[in-house]
Protein backbone atom coordinates (compact mmCIF):
# COMPACT_ATOMS: atom_id res chain seq x y z
CA UNK A 1 0.00 0.00 0.00
CA UNK A 2 1.10 3.55 -0.82
CA UNK A 3 2.36 5.28 2.14
CA UNK A 4 0.20 8.73 2.87
CA UNK A 5 1.24 12.36 3.85
CA UNK A 6 -1.06 14.95 5.18
CA UNK A 7 0.39 18.02 4.62
CA UNK A 8 -1.16 21.01 6.07
CA UNK A 9 -1.24 25.04 4.35
CA UNK A 10 -1.22 25.15 0.53
CA UNK A 11 1.09 28.00 -0.02
CA UNK A 12 4.34 27.63 -1.62
CA UNK A 13 6.04 25.31 0.57
CA UNK A 14 2.69 22.49 0.66
CA UNK A 15 1.98 23.36 -2.88
CA UNK A 16 5.36 21.94 -3.93
CA UNK A 17 6.23 19.42 -1.11
CA UNK A 18 2.49 17.89 -2.33
CA UNK A 19 3.60 17.68 -5.74
CA UNK A 20 7.24 16.71 -5.12
CA UNK A 21 5.70 13.37 -2.79
CA UNK A 22 2.74 12.64 -5.35
CA UNK A 23 4.89 12.43 -8.03
CA UNK A 24 7.56 10.24 -5.77
CA UNK A 25 4.51 7.51 -5.36
CA UNK A 26 2.64 8.83 -2.10
CA UNK A 27 -0.65 9.05 -1.80
CA UNK A 28 -0.68 12.73 -0.60
CA UNK A 29 -3.66 15.23 0.68
CA UNK A 30 -2.93 18.90 1.61
CA UNK A 31 -5.28 20.19 3.94
CA UNK A 32 -6.32 24.15 3.66
CA UNK A 33 -7.72 26.34 5.72
CA UNK A 34 -9.16 29.10 3.03
CA UNK A 35 -11.35 28.07 0.01
CA UNK A 36 -8.08 28.56 -2.09
CA UNK A 37 -4.82 27.72 -2.60
CA UNK A 38 -1.94 30.14 -2.87
CA UNK A 39 -1.37 31.29 0.39
CA UNK A 40 0.33 34.74 1.19
CA UNK A 41 1.30 35.00 -2.66
CA UNK A 42 -2.25 34.75 -3.86
CA UNK A 43 -3.26 37.27 -6.52
CA UNK A 44 -7.12 38.59 -6.56
CA UNK A 45 -8.64 40.88 -9.81
CA UNK A 46 -10.81 44.14 -8.71
CA UNK A 47 -12.99 45.28 -11.56
CA UNK A 48 -10.45 42.52 -13.74
CA UNK A 49 -7.22 44.58 -12.56
CA UNK A 50 -4.78 42.05 -11.21
CA UNK A 51 -3.47 43.21 -7.64
CA UNK A 52 -2.23 41.51 -4.56
CA UNK A 53 -3.89 41.82 -1.14
CA UNK A 54 -0.80 40.19 0.39
CA UNK A 55 1.66 42.48 -0.34
CA UNK A 56 3.86 42.92 -3.62
CA UNK A 57 5.48 39.47 -4.87
CA UNK A 58 8.28 39.38 -6.97
CA UNK A 59 9.64 36.08 -7.66
CA UNK A 60 13.41 36.13 -7.73
CA UNK A 61 15.75 32.97 -7.42
CA UNK A 62 19.35 32.27 -8.10
CA UNK A 63 18.70 28.69 -7.47
CA UNK A 64 18.55 26.51 -10.19
CA UNK A 65 16.27 23.72 -9.30
CA UNK A 66 13.92 26.00 -8.33
CA UNK A 67 14.42 27.98 -11.51
CA UNK A 68 13.69 24.94 -13.14
CA UNK A 69 11.11 24.09 -11.52
CA UNK A 70 9.41 26.91 -11.46
CA UNK A 71 9.86 27.28 -15.07
CA UNK A 72 8.26 24.32 -15.79
CA UNK A 73 4.97 25.20 -13.95
CA UNK A 74 4.68 27.86 -16.42
CA UNK A 75 6.43 30.60 -14.65
CA UNK A 76 9.02 32.33 -16.99
CA UNK A 77 8.14 36.08 -17.86
CA UNK A 78 10.79 37.87 -17.14
CA UNK A 79 10.93 41.03 -14.88
CA UNK A 80 12.92 43.69 -13.64
CA UNK A 81 11.78 44.75 -10.11
CA UNK A 82 12.83 48.62 -9.25
CA UNK A 83 12.00 49.89 -6.52
CA UNK A 84 11.34 53.86 -5.63
CA UNK A 85 11.41 56.11 -2.69
CA UNK A 86 9.39 59.00 -1.99
CA UNK A 87 12.33 61.03 0.37
CA UNK A 88 11.57 64.48 2.26
CA UNK A 89 15.16 66.27 2.35
CA UNK A 90 13.25 68.58 5.03
CA UNK A 91 10.18 69.20 7.01
CA UNK A 92 9.35 72.08 4.93
CA UNK A 93 9.30 70.03 1.72
CA UNK A 94 5.95 70.39 -0.05
CA UNK A 95 6.81 67.79 -2.39
CA UNK A 96 8.92 64.70 -1.58
CA UNK A 97 11.81 63.19 -4.12
CA UNK A 98 11.75 60.28 -5.38
CA UNK A 99 14.95 58.01 -5.63
CA UNK A 100 15.85 54.92 -6.00
CA UNK A 101 15.57 51.75 -3.55
CA UNK A 102 17.92 51.16 -2.77
CA UNK A 103 19.59 54.22 -2.55
CA UNK A 104 22.27 55.06 -5.35
CA UNK A 105 25.27 57.00 -4.65
CA UNK A 106 25.62 58.58 -7.93
CA UNK A 107 21.97 60.00 -7.65
CA UNK A 108 22.54 61.13 -3.82
CA UNK A 109 25.28 63.10 -5.21
CA UNK A 110 22.76 65.45 -7.10
CA UNK A 111 21.05 66.52 -3.67
CA UNK A 112 21.74 69.22 -1.43
CA UNK A 113 22.30 66.94 1.20
CA UNK A 114 24.84 65.28 -0.51
CA UNK A 115 28.44 67.20 1.38
CA UNK A 116 27.48 65.89 4.86
CA UNK A 117 26.53 62.58 3.29
CA UNK A 118 29.68 62.15 1.89
CA UNK A 119 31.62 63.19 4.95
CA UNK A 120 30.07 60.72 7.09
CA UNK A 121 30.49 57.65 4.26
CA UNK A 122 34.33 58.67 4.26
CA UNK A 123 34.41 57.74 8.50
CA UNK A 124 32.63 54.55 8.22
CA UNK A 125 34.18 51.14 9.09
CA UNK A 126 34.96 48.81 6.67
CA UNK A 127 31.83 46.54 6.88
CA UNK A 128 28.85 47.40 8.73
CA UNK A 129 28.69 46.40 12.23
CA UNK A 130 26.70 45.92 14.96
CA UNK A 131 24.21 43.47 16.87
CA UNK A 132 20.83 45.81 16.53
CA UNK A 133 19.04 46.81 13.43
CA UNK A 134 19.90 50.73 13.41
CA UNK A 135 23.23 50.14 14.65
CA UNK A 136 23.88 48.01 11.55
CA UNK A 137 22.31 50.52 9.05
CA UNK A 138 24.17 53.58 10.10
CA UNK A 139 27.22 51.41 10.09
CA UNK A 140 26.52 51.00 6.04
CA UNK A 141 24.94 54.19 5.34
CA UNK A 142 25.63 56.85 7.85
CA UNK A 143 22.69 58.60 9.94
CA UNK A 144 22.06 60.79 7.68
CA UNK A 145 20.65 58.67 5.16
CA UNK A 146 19.41 56.03 8.00
CA UNK A 147 17.41 59.10 8.91
CA UNK A 148 16.02 59.77 5.18
CA UNK A 149 15.35 56.03 4.06
CA UNK A 150 15.19 54.08 6.91
CA UNK A 151 14.36 55.07 10.39
CA UNK A 152 10.62 56.18 9.90
CA UNK A 153 9.86 53.19 7.86
CA UNK A 154 11.04 50.70 9.74
CA UNK A 155 9.28 51.96 13.35
CA UNK A 156 5.77 52.33 11.19
CA UNK A 157 6.81 48.80 9.43
CA UNK A 158 7.74 46.98 12.88
CA UNK A 159 5.98 49.38 15.29
CA UNK A 160 8.82 49.68 17.77
CA UNK A 161 12.54 51.23 17.64
CA UNK A 162 14.94 50.10 15.40
CA UNK A 163 17.54 49.97 18.16
CA UNK A 164 15.13 46.97 19.43
CA UNK A 165 15.11 44.89 16.17
CA UNK A 166 18.15 42.34 15.25
CA UNK A 167 20.85 43.10 12.63
CA UNK A 168 20.44 39.76 11.22
CA UNK A 169 18.12 40.75 8.22
CA UNK A 170 19.41 43.60 7.85
CA UNK A 171 21.65 42.08 5.12
CA UNK A 172 18.61 40.89 3.06
CA UNK A 173 16.76 44.44 3.67
CA UNK A 174 18.77 46.99 3.02
CA UNK A 175 22.12 47.90 0.89
CA UNK A 176 23.62 51.38 -0.16
CA UNK A 177 24.59 50.65 -3.90
CA UNK A 178 27.70 52.22 -5.57
CA UNK A 179 28.36 49.59 -9.10
CA UNK A 180 25.02 51.48 -10.54
CA UNK A 181 22.89 48.63 -10.93
CA UNK A 182 18.81 49.78 -10.24
CA UNK A 183 17.35 46.64 -10.19
CA UNK A 184 16.50 45.45 -6.56
CA UNK A 185 17.58 42.07 -6.80
CA UNK A 186 20.80 40.51 -8.12
CA UNK A 187 19.33 36.94 -8.51
CA UNK A 188 19.71 35.29 -12.26
CA UNK A 189 16.28 34.85 -12.57
CA UNK A 190 13.23 37.10 -11.93
CA UNK A 191 9.79 36.94 -13.33
CA UNK A 192 6.37 38.36 -13.24
CA UNK A 193 3.11 36.26 -13.82
CA UNK A 194 0.92 38.16 -16.50
CA UNK A 195 -1.97 36.75 -14.62
CA UNK A 196 -0.92 37.01 -10.81
CA UNK A 197 1.54 33.30 -9.15
CA UNK A 198 -2.18 31.69 -8.66
CA UNK A 199 -2.10 29.78 -11.60
CA UNK A 200 1.44 28.45 -10.91
CA UNK A 201 0.55 27.38 -7.85
CA UNK A 202 -2.41 25.18 -9.40
CA UNK A 203 -0.30 24.00 -12.19
CA UNK A 204 1.92 22.55 -9.37
CA UNK A 205 -1.55 21.12 -7.77
CA UNK A 206 -3.15 19.92 -10.78
CA UNK A 207 -2.11 16.36 -9.86
CA UNK A 208 -2.46 16.13 -5.72
CA UNK A 209 -5.24 15.89 -3.78
CA UNK A 210 -6.47 18.85 -2.11
CA UNK A 211 -9.22 19.27 0.39
CA UNK A 212 -9.97 23.12 0.95
CA UNK A 213 -12.25 24.85 3.77
CA UNK A 214 -9.99 22.65 6.42
CA UNK A 215 -8.65 23.98 9.45
CA UNK A 216 -6.11 21.70 11.23
CA UNK A 217 -4.89 21.90 15.25
CA UNK A 218 -3.38 19.68 16.95
CA UNK A 219 -6.65 19.09 18.65
CA UNK A 220 -6.66 16.95 15.36
CA UNK A 221 -3.68 15.19 15.66
CA UNK A 222 -5.23 11.46 16.50
CA UNK A 223 -7.68 11.62 13.33
CA UNK A 224 -4.02 13.07 11.20
CA UNK A 225 -2.23 9.80 12.91
CA UNK A 226 -5.29 7.65 11.93
CA UNK A 227 -5.16 8.95 8.01
CA UNK A 228 -1.61 9.18 7.00
CA UNK A 229 1.68 7.36 7.78
CA UNK A 230 3.78 11.43 8.34
CA UNK A 231 2.80 14.38 8.50
CA UNK A 232 3.96 17.70 7.19
CA UNK A 233 2.55 21.14 8.82
CA UNK A 234 3.56 24.97 6.96
CA UNK A 235 1.07 26.87 9.56
CA UNK A 236 1.88 29.51 12.31
CA UNK A 237 2.78 27.02 14.80
CA UNK A 238 1.13 29.52 17.63
CA UNK A 239 -2.16 29.08 15.34
CA UNK A 240 -1.88 25.58 15.15
CA UNK A 241 -1.34 25.06 18.78
CA UNK A 242 -4.34 27.43 19.68
CA UNK A 243 -1.63 29.41 22.29
CA UNK A 244 -1.94 32.97 19.86
CA UNK A 245 0.08 35.32 21.72
CA UNK A 246 2.90 32.90 22.46
CA UNK A 247 4.63 34.02 19.43
CA UNK A 248 4.83 37.83 17.96
CA UNK A 249 3.87 38.84 14.57
CA UNK A 250 3.63 41.86 12.46
CA UNK A 251 0.76 42.04 9.87
CA UNK A 252 0.02 44.33 7.32
CA UNK A 253 -3.14 45.64 6.08
CA UNK A 254 -3.57 46.62 1.87
CA UNK A 255 -6.15 48.58 1.36
CA UNK A 256 -6.77 48.27 -2.06
CA UNK A 257 -8.86 50.58 -4.19
CA UNK A 258 -9.79 50.77 -7.87
CA UNK A 259 -8.63 53.91 -9.76
CA UNK A 260 -10.26 54.66 -13.32
CA UNK A 261 -7.40 55.72 -16.16
CA UNK A 262 -8.16 57.14 -19.56
CA UNK A 263 -6.41 54.64 -21.14
CA UNK A 264 -5.29 50.52 -21.24
CA UNK A 265 -2.01 51.38 -20.19
CA UNK A 266 -2.87 53.69 -17.81
CA UNK A 267 -1.33 53.88 -13.71
CA UNK A 268 -1.88 55.98 -11.02
CA UNK A 269 1.62 56.27 -9.21
CA UNK A 270 5.11 56.22 -9.99
CA UNK A 271 6.16 52.48 -9.84
CA UNK A 272 4.80 49.27 -9.07
CA UNK A 273 6.77 49.54 -5.42
CA UNK A 274 6.94 52.89 -4.20
CA UNK A 275 8.66 53.36 -0.51
CA UNK A 276 7.27 56.02 1.49
CA UNK A 277 9.09 56.35 4.98
CA UNK A 278 7.58 59.87 5.93
CA UNK A 279 5.61 59.65 9.02
CA UNK A 280 3.43 62.49 7.18
CA UNK A 281 1.48 59.32 5.72
CA UNK A 282 0.58 56.16 7.90
CA UNK A 283 1.65 53.56 5.21
CA UNK A 284 4.79 52.58 4.30
CA UNK A 285 4.64 51.89 0.71
CA UNK A 286 2.35 51.84 -2.30
CA UNK A 287 1.99 48.94 -4.66
CA UNK A 288 0.46 49.20 -8.02
CA UNK A 289 0.80 45.71 -9.52
CA UNK A 290 -0.15 46.95 -12.97
CA UNK A 291 3.05 48.22 -13.37
CA UNK A 292 4.49 44.58 -13.26
CA UNK A 293 1.68 42.32 -14.98
CA UNK A 294 1.69 45.17 -17.95
CA UNK A 295 -2.09 44.47 -18.07
CA UNK A 296 -3.28 46.19 -20.74
CA UNK A 297 -6.93 47.26 -19.02
CA UNK A 298 -9.14 49.69 -18.20
CA UNK A 299 -8.80 51.50 -14.46
CA UNK A 300 -5.86 50.11 -11.98
CA UNK A 301 -5.99 49.00 -8.70
CA UNK A 302 -3.59 51.10 -5.67
CA UNK A 303 -3.04 49.52 -2.78
CA UNK A 304 -1.82 51.41 0.67
CA UNK A 305 0.16 49.24 2.36
CA UNK A 306 -0.55 49.72 6.12
CA UNK A 307 1.63 48.44 9.09
CA UNK A 308 0.49 46.92 12.48
CA UNK A 309 -2.63 44.34 11.31
CA UNK A 310 -3.06 41.31 13.72
CA UNK A 311 -2.10 39.02 10.69
CA UNK A 312 0.70 36.36 10.52
CA UNK A 313 2.95 38.04 7.81
CA UNK A 314 6.12 38.52 9.39
CA UNK A 315 7.94 36.95 12.25
CA UNK A 316 9.28 39.41 14.63
CA UNK A 317 13.21 38.83 14.99
CA UNK A 318 14.03 40.74 18.30
CA UNK A 319 18.02 41.13 19.24
CA UNK A 320 17.81 38.61 21.73
CA UNK A 321 16.16 35.80 19.13
CA UNK A 322 13.44 35.30 21.99
CA UNK A 323 10.68 34.25 19.02
CA UNK A 324 13.02 31.57 17.53
CA UNK A 325 13.45 29.80 20.72
CA UNK A 326 9.81 30.03 21.58
CA UNK A 327 9.19 28.21 18.01
CA UNK A 328 11.32 25.77 18.13
CA UNK A 329 9.88 24.94 21.90
CA UNK A 330 6.18 24.82 19.93
CA UNK A 331 7.47 22.81 17.35
CA UNK A 332 8.86 20.24 19.81
CA UNK A 333 5.34 20.22 21.97
CA UNK A 334 3.39 19.85 18.87
CA UNK A 335 5.36 16.92 17.74
CA UNK A 336 4.46 15.30 21.43
CA UNK A 337 0.68 15.22 20.26
CA UNK A 338 1.28 12.94 17.50
CA UNK A 339 1.83 9.34 16.96
CA UNK A 340 3.18 9.74 13.47
CA UNK A 341 6.48 11.70 12.29
CA UNK A 342 5.88 15.22 12.16
CA UNK A 343 8.15 17.31 9.85
CA UNK A 344 7.97 21.49 9.93
CA UNK A 345 8.32 23.71 6.94
CA UNK A 346 7.27 27.16 5.29
CA UNK A 347 7.78 30.53 6.18
CA UNK A 348 4.87 30.35 9.27
CA UNK A 349 5.87 26.72 10.62
CA UNK A 350 9.52 27.50 10.64
CA UNK A 351 9.29 31.65 12.17
CA UNK A 352 11.89 32.72 9.36
CA UNK A 353 11.77 35.52 6.72
CA UNK A 354 12.09 33.80 3.93
CA UNK A 355 10.70 34.60 0.01
CA UNK A 356 8.92 32.60 -2.25
CA UNK A 357 11.83 30.81 -3.93
CA UNK A 358 13.27 29.88 -0.19
CA UNK A 359 10.02 28.51 0.58
CA UNK A 360 9.96 26.08 -2.33
CA UNK A 361 14.18 24.96 -1.55
CA UNK A 362 12.37 24.20 2.06
CA UNK A 363 9.70 21.95 0.37
CA UNK A 364 12.03 20.14 -1.78
CA UNK A 365 14.21 19.94 1.44
CA UNK A 366 11.26 18.17 3.40
CA UNK A 367 9.61 16.17 0.09
CA UNK A 368 13.38 14.76 0.29
CA UNK A 369 13.76 14.05 3.73
CA UNK A 370 9.86 12.65 4.48
CA UNK A 371 10.86 10.22 1.24
CA UNK A 372 14.17 8.91 2.01
CA UNK A 373 12.94 8.57 5.92
CA UNK A 374 9.35 6.96 5.18
CA UNK A 375 10.20 5.02 2.22
CA UNK A 376 7.94 5.22 -1.38
C1 LIG B 1 3.95 41.32 2.78
C2 LIG B 1 4.77 40.23 2.17
C3 LIG B 1 5.49 40.47 1.01
C4 LIG B 1 6.27 39.46 0.45
N1 LIG B 1 6.96 39.73 -0.71
C5 LIG B 1 7.66 38.74 -1.31
C6 LIG B 1 8.33 38.99 -2.54
O1 LIG B 1 8.31 40.07 -3.11
N2 LIG B 1 9.02 37.95 -3.12
C7 LIG B 1 9.07 36.72 -2.53
O2 LIG B 1 9.67 35.82 -3.12
N3 LIG B 1 8.44 36.47 -1.35
C8 LIG B 1 7.74 37.44 -0.74
N4 LIG B 1 7.09 37.19 0.45
C9 LIG B 1 7.24 35.87 1.08
C10 LIG B 1 6.27 34.84 0.56
O3 LIG B 1 4.94 35.29 0.78
C11 LIG B 1 6.51 33.53 1.31
O4 LIG B 1 7.84 33.13 1.22
C12 LIG B 1 5.65 32.37 0.82
O5 LIG B 1 4.34 32.77 0.62
C13 LIG B 1 5.73 31.27 1.86
O6 LIG B 1 4.91 30.21 1.49
P1 LIG B 1 4.40 29.21 2.61
O7 LIG B 1 3.67 28.14 1.90
O8 LIG B 1 5.51 28.83 3.50
O9 LIG B 1 3.39 30.08 3.51
P2 LIG B 1 2.00 30.74 3.13
O10 LIG B 1 2.01 31.33 1.79
O11 LIG B 1 1.65 31.60 4.30
O12 LIG B 1 1.00 29.50 3.09
C14 LIG B 1 0.51 28.85 4.26
C15 LIG B 1 -0.83 28.22 3.90
O13 LIG B 1 -1.29 27.46 5.01
C16 LIG B 1 -2.65 27.72 5.25
N5 LIG B 1 -2.89 27.44 6.67
C17 LIG B 1 -2.43 28.16 7.71
N6 LIG B 1 -2.82 27.59 8.86
C18 LIG B 1 -3.54 26.49 8.54
C19 LIG B 1 -4.21 25.48 9.30
N7 LIG B 1 -4.21 25.53 10.64
N8 LIG B 1 -4.85 24.49 8.65
C20 LIG B 1 -4.86 24.43 7.27
N9 LIG B 1 -4.24 25.38 6.49
C21 LIG B 1 -3.58 26.39 7.13
C22 LIG B 1 -2.80 29.19 4.87
O14 LIG B 1 -4.16 29.53 4.60
C23 LIG B 1 -1.92 29.27 3.64
O15 LIG B 1 -2.62 28.94 2.47
C24 LIG B 1 6.33 38.18 1.05
C25 LIG B 1 5.60 37.94 2.23
C26 LIG B 1 4.82 38.94 2.78
C27 LIG B 1 4.04 38.64 4.02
Amino acid sequence: MRRRIGVVGAGWTGAVAGRLLTDAGFAVEVLEKTSVVGGHSRAETMNGVVYEPNGAHIFHTDNEAVNQFVNSHGLTRPYDHKVLTEVFLSPDDDEGHLLSWPPQVEELKELPVWPKVEQELASLPPYPTGDNFEDYVVSMMGRTLYDLFIRDYTAKQWGRPATELSARFAPKRVELRRDGHRGLFRDRWQYFPPNGINEVIESVLSTVAVTLDTEITVADADRLGQDYDAVIITAALDDFARCPGELEWRGIEMRSRFEPTDDPGGVHTPAYVTNRPSTRVPYTRTVETKHATGQQIEGTVVSEEMPGAPRRHYPVLTADGANERRNAELAEKIAEHFDIPVYFAGRLATYRYINQDEAIADAMAVAHKVATEQGG
